[in-house]
């Protein structure tokens, strides 16, 4: 019998805050011994054509962006799969994230330049391929020794939503997302919902998203413990949302490495059984 083939539906490249461009990015899964990877860079599709063009034989690539979303002030990401990426709709809504993105950490590298810290947008737009954020400021800050990783940035006196010097992005109200993904015949993964970074949405809001066309939820996360997996299995189950699993993989920006969680066969044949944007590729 066949051995369960390896999915993992959720990475980034340099097309957005990962650090491995998207061509290695491929080699890279095919090394780990995944037979599925979907690309999910934020807001953008612009690693697309060079993971498609480098894809090993026997991987297949799911093409795919992971939104930035709100729901009543509480940020919300939303990975969107085989969608037409030139549906004019969220194509436009995906150039509006990406430059409120632009604005927002321009913004922000002249809190902290203000403040007196040696960091500039030269030195961020320079470290930024494709889709530009925190990650990035984290990176210009680390380069001026301020500190130790791009992790420890991510607290309130850096880049934390509290900090001085965090300044919000226009995210895309998460219900009009979801039909704007629909409309461009793609699938929709609610990600990390209980990841704890700040506040998350409650269950009503998760059943509301059903009702509204959401397609599924990523159970399988390293932010969720074991209890919370189980939780959100259960809620996928009541809520008929197929459950799924990435490593959200961003290469050195974090620690984790590709395949560290999964997504099941049958969880990927339900996405791709309501999908109709776009093909996964083969090479
Ligand atoms: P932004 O999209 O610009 O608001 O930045 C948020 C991104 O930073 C998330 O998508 C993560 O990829 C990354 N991020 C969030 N929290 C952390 C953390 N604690 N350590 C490293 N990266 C993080
Ligand atoms: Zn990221
Ligand atoms: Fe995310
Ligand atoms: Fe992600």
């Amino acid at each position: 019998m066949l051995s369960a083939r390896r999915i993992d539906l959720h990475t980034h490249s340099t097309a957005s805050d990962g650090t491995v461009e998207p061509a290695a990015l491929m080699h890279a899964a095919a090394a780990a011994g995944l037979d599925v990877i979907a690309l999910t860079d934020h807001d953008t599709t612009g690693g697309h054509a060079a993971a498609a063009a480098a894809l090993p034989v026997g991987l297949s690539l799911v093409r795919g962006a992971e939104i930035s979303c709100v729901w009543q002030g509480i940020s919300v990401h939303l990975l969107a799969y085989l969608f037409d990426p030139l549906e004019p709709a969220f194509a436009a809504a995906r150039a509006g994230l990406r430059a409120s993105r632009l604005d927002r950490a321009e913004r922000m590298v002249g809190l902290l330049a203000d403040a007196g810290y040696p960091v500039t947008w030269e030195q961020v737009r320079a470290l930024a391929d494709g889709t530009v954020g925190r990650p990035h400021i984290a990176s210009a800050l680390m380069e001026h020794g301020l500190v130790p990783s791009v992790t420890a940035a991510f607290t309130p006196e850096w880049l934390g939503s509290s900090s001085p010097y965090y300044v919000a992005k226009a995210d895309l109200e998460i219900m009009y997302a979801l039909e704007l993904v629909a409309g461009a015949g793609g699938v929709t993964v609610l990600a990390h919902s209980r990841a704890a970074r700040g506040r998350i949405v409650p269950e009503e809001t998760i059943a509301a998203m059903a009702a509204a066309g959401l397609t599924g939820i990523e159970v399988d996360h390293l932010d969720h413990d074991q209890p919370t997996r189980e939780q959100l299995r259960g809620l996928a189950a009541e809520l008929d949302l197929v459950a799924t699993g990435g490593s959200d993989f961003h290469g050195q920006k974090k620690t984790f490495p590709l395949g560290a969680e999964l997504t099941s066969e049958a969880s990927l044949e339900a996405l791709m059984a309501r999908a109709t944007g776009a093909e996964v590729l083969v090479a």
